[in-house]
């Protein structure tokens, strides 16, 4: 069987649903495979097939344990008709790239690619391991994560899942989103702070053995829905295999030629799911990272430290603001040749100092990696340029990484086809995606705005968005950040 291990102690090892049980591992490391599989398949195989059908080829290397129906039946409960084609991840072809759009699930956002499938992975890990415990999957989220894990998780019997959002911090349909979330095993809680304390919070709860035994002789046990669980990593795998047969498919490559892949990073997840790819045997040559104005990732790449002491910019791609990148800790690990001293070391630092500075070696390594970042008004540009020329209108997120491509070709002049992967719906952010064609539409709201891109993109609006604004609210909790204990203990009885 394969076994996992964390990233930070050499002699722990654990099973799949172990894994995927934990979240995280007990010395604070994050769980990566033993050993990074080989594809045991031909990439031709994969041409012509579904998406459900390259995700068991793809996930049943890492995730063995389980046995071919049990995968197979997680598979197909998640990617099921809550997706709104039976592509679930089609690639958008336009004469300024081609874009893999990973926003056709409930919540319009790429979350809905892992965390559809992940409650199907855990309750399945629950079962094996024979745990007759609940699982309460805590999570705080800045808009995204949190609504893409309440869909996955509501009504999933033997789980709860409690999300905490910073009340201030996220944008109307977001919040909306959260608030009229249905499910008896779902509570919605506003914090009275920003996301940061949230995320300190719910970190602090997940490691609060006083708390996790006081829960247990309730019948409890908490786990993580966050992008460090290694049951979120794998499936995004998936979609890079996809995303290539369709190039193949389309005539655009022929099988085994390269392929450049260009990824808007917040928490270095998605990218990192490439890398994965690569190393499997999938043809990429350059992974590209596009970061926001919280560019902690490009400098990180250009000189070889990773640095938080900066100002914190609140962006109109707000998903990717982020300074603490909490997957690159995986990447880290096999730049350093997998020698864990290093990787605590440079962790011990980012935790006193807040910077890290990697060694020659590892920045020779990280060859296949590019950043690039762009600030706001680029960002905008465009998604005027592809609106203007292509009639094709993309997020704010999918534009960092469109900008960022343009550098790259302005400075590389290299010919490899790209997949640019477009993370969000427009609906997601209206505002600030219908602000970049004309700025008289900064002066109205999210939801006002839903009927005039609704106009302009010409076909009906996504379901997860059409009556949300009359949707009753269900959920109305706010706290104070030195509350969340209490709130989950009201909650639990
Ligand atoms: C979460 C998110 C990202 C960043 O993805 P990471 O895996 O955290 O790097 C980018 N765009 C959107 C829309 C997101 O929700």
């Amino acid at each position: 069987m394969k076994l996992y291990r964390s990233t930070r102690t050499e002699q722990v090892t654990v099973t799949p649903t172990e894994a995927i049980l934990k979240g995280i591992s007990e010395d604070g490391g994050l769980f990566i495979p033993d050993e990074i599989p080989i594809i045991n398949f031909q990439l031709a195989d994969l041409v012509g097939q579904s998406y459900q059908e390259v995700a068991y080829k793809v996930i049943q290397l890492f995730f063995d344990e389980f046995t071919e129906e049990e995968l197979r039946m997680c598979i197909n409960k998640a990617y099921d008709n809550k997706f709104d084609t039976a592509k679930i991840a089609p690639v958008k072809t336009t004469q300024k790239g081609d874009f893999l759009e990973l926003f056709h699930g409930p919540t319009l956002a790429f979350k809905d690619m892992a965390l559809t499938i992940l409650p199907y992975l855990m309750i399945m890990s629950s079962k094996k391991q024979r745990i007759n415990q609940e699982i309460v999957i805590l999570t705080a989220t800045s808009g995204d994560t949190g609504k893409a894990a309440l869909e996955g998780f509501a009504d999933i019997p033997g789980t709860k899942i409690i999300v905490f959002f910073p009340q201030e911090g996220v944008s109307e349909i977001q919040k909306r989103q959260m608030v009229t979330q249905k499910g008896d095993n779902t509570l919605v809680v506003g914090i009275k702070g920003n996301f940061d304390q949230a995320q300190t919070g719910v970190k602090e709860i997940l490691g609060d053995q006083e708390f996790k035994d006081y829960i247990a002789q309730q019948g409890y046990r908490f786990s993580s829905a966050n992008s460090i669980n290694i049951g979120r990593l794998i499936p995004q795998i998936v979609y890079y295999f996809y995303a290539y047969t369709q190039l193949v498919e389309q005539n655009k490559i022929e099988i085994g030629k390269a392929i450049n892949v260009v990824v808007p990073t917040g928490n270095f997840g998605n990218i990192l799911a490439a890398y994965y790819a690569k190393q499997m045997g999938l043809p990429i040559k350059k992974l590209i990272c596009a970061s926001n104005k919280n560019k902690v990732l490009f400098d990180f790449f250009k000189e070889g430290v990773y640095d938080i002491n900066r100002e914190f910019y609140m962006t109109n791609s707000p998903s990717m603001d982020i300074l603490i990148s909490s997957n690159l800790e995986r990447l880290l690990y096999y730049l350093a040749d997998e020698n864990v001293e290093i990787i605590n070391e440079l962790m011990r630092n980012l935790k006193k100092e807040g910077r890290y500075k990697i060694t020659d070696q590892m920045k020779k390594n990280m060859e296949d990696f590019y950043g690039g970042f762009t600030d706001e008004e680029q960002t905008k540009r465009a998604i005027q340029k592809i609106y203007q020329e292509e009639r094709y209108l993309i997020d704010t997120h999918t534009a960092v990484a469109y900008a960022v491509y343009e550098k790259y070709l302005e400075e590389t002049k290299d010919e490899v086809p790209a997949i640019i992967v477009a993370t969000a719906s427009p609906y997601k952010f209206t505002k600030s995606v219908l602000g970049s064609l004309d700025n008289q539409y900064e002066m109205k709201n999210d939801f006002d705005l839903l009927k005039e891109m609704e106009k302009i993109i010409g076909t009906s609006m996504p379901l997860g968005i059409s009556g949300l604004k009359d949707k009753e609210i269900g959920h109305t909790k706010q706290c104070d950040v030195d509350e969340m204990k209490k709130i989950i203990k009201e909650f639990l009885n």
